[in-house]
Formats: C-alpha cells, sequence, structure tokens
C-alpha cells in the first residue's frame, strides 16, 4: 500500500479505541484527511504532540480502498499552536477557524486556498493579531472561497457601481442591490462601517485588516454562512463568551 506525503493542519482529533486517536487533517493536496493515529494517547508517544489541534504538520499517511478512514504513518511538526492555548481568545478563534475547515473543505476535494487561508489565519493569531478580527476574516474568505460571496460595490440586478454607504442586501436573491433594484420585500441594511469593512477585508491581507467586523456585517456573514452550509459554529458560541469578558 503506497503511502501518501503532504503537509497538513489538524483540524480536530477524537479518542479512538483504547490508544488511538482519529485525527482530521486539512491537507495541502488532498483537502480534508481522517487518519487513525495508533497508540498516539500514550504521553510518551512523539504522535500525541504531533497531533495536537490547530498544528501544522508533516505527515504520512496509507489509505486504505474503500474507507474513509487512513492510518498516520509519520508525523513531524512545523509549527506547533501550542502558545495560542495560553490566550483563550486566540485558542478560541483558532477554533472557529478549524471548525469553517471542516464544514468547507469535504474529504476528497483539493482545497489548497483553503489550506492557505488557514495558515495565515493561524499565523496572524500566533503573532498576536486580534482574536475576533482573525475569526471574522475566515468567516468572510471561506464565503469568497466557497463562491457565494456576492459582489459588493455593484448592483446584483443591473451591474451600477454602488456609492459608498449603506448598503442594502435582498436575502432572498443573495445580492447587494441598489435603489431601483431593491425588492417591495424586506431587505438587510448593512451600515457604511460594516460596508467599509467588509470591502476592506475582501481585498487587503490578513494582517492589514486590524479591526473585527462591526456586529451588522458580522451577523450579515454568519447568515449567509448558515443559509449556503446549513451549520452553525458552535466555537463562535465560546469565543463571544471570552470577548465578552466572561
Ligand atoms: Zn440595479
Amino acid at each position: 500500500m503506497p503511502s501518501r506525503r503532504d503537509e497538513a493542519f489538524v483540524l480536530v482529533r477524537y479518542p479512538f479505541r483504547e490508544r488511538d486517536f482519529v485525527v482530521v487533517l486539512l491537507t495541502r493536496a488532498s483537502g480534508q484527511v481522517r487518519v487513525v493515529a495508533r497508540r498516539a494517547r500514550s504521553l510518551r508517544s512523539s504522535r500525541a504532540s504531533a497531533t495536537e489541534p490547530l498544528a501544522h504538520v508533516r505527515v504520512s499517511y496509507f489509505e486504505r480502498p474503500g474507507s474513509e478512514l487512513g492510518t498516520l504513518d509519520e508525523a513531524e511538526v512545523i509549527r506547533s499552536a501550542f502558545p495560542l492555548a495560553a490566550d483563550p481568545p486566540a485558542w478560541a478563534a483558532g477554533q472557529v477557524v478549524a471548525e469553517l475547515a471542516l464544514i468547507y473543505c469535504p474529504p476528497g476535494q483539493k482545497a489548497e486556498p483553503s489550506f492557505r487561508l488557514v495558515d495565515r489565519c493561524l499565523a496572524c493569531l500566533l503573532d498576536g493579531h486580534d482574536a475576533a478580527t482573525v475569526a471574522w476574516y475566515a468567516e468572510l474568505w471561506f464565503l469568497r472561497l466557497a463562491g457565494v460571496f456576492p459582489e459588493l460595490d455593484r448592483c446584483g440586478v443591473c451591474g451600477v457601481s454602488l456609492a459608498e454607504g449603506e448598503t442594502t442586501f435582498d436575502p432572498v436573491e443573495k445580492r447587494f442591490v441598489c435603489s431601483d433594484h431593491r425588492p417591495a420585500r424586506s431587505v438587510e441594511r448593512i451600515s457604511a462601517a460594516g460596508a467599509r469593512w467588509l470591502q476592506a477585508a475582501s481585498r487587503l491581507p490578513l494582517e492589514r485588516v486590524t479591526e473585527p467586523a462591526p456586529a451588522d456585517a458580522g451577523g450579515w456573514l454568519v447568515a449567509l454562512r448558515e443559509g449556503f452550509t446549513e451549520r452553525e459554529v458552535r466555537s463562535w458560541k465560546y469565543l463571544r463568551h471570552l470577548l465578552a469578558g466572561g
């Protein structure tokens, strides 16, 4: 059985049998991959640290024909996310990023841009970038990579440029609209500050986005993701709790 070599992020791991973990990886070449890490639950195992959540690792693994669960052969840490454990909001934001990657990157589909997004987000968290900003940036960019992020600066009906300022979103057709094409049914409004944040985060590298999404823009991102994926991101609850000073 040939083994595959790849670079990966550990998205999550679960105890499995007595001494093993099931590890869910986001690999550079093959997207989401699930492997069993044998005897990794032993404290002395080098696989224990190489399968820590959010770690960037170099792995080799065997695939079993007809099975979604491969077997981890070797794992070596490229960059540990362990320092985030000392900073709960940063750790929670990392969990949001990992959970989004789980939702958006199904097994068996190459997801190189998502791999690079996760890499950028974790690197920024390790550099001390604002935790909520990283989580919101990931929300926006996973939607963009999935191809479901509407154009922000043009009317989705006629294509006319939309003036800066408050914008109007049609939640049924999922597009921004000009005043001429505002539907009669209810619409969502995004404040000028919210629209500015969405514009900036769509255009700038994460390092240059220094503020978290304003509440209305954040709520809009979550509604768009929930509408598209039908999934809730549970780690947000923990992050919000920490950010509220809990
Ligand atoms: Zn229009």
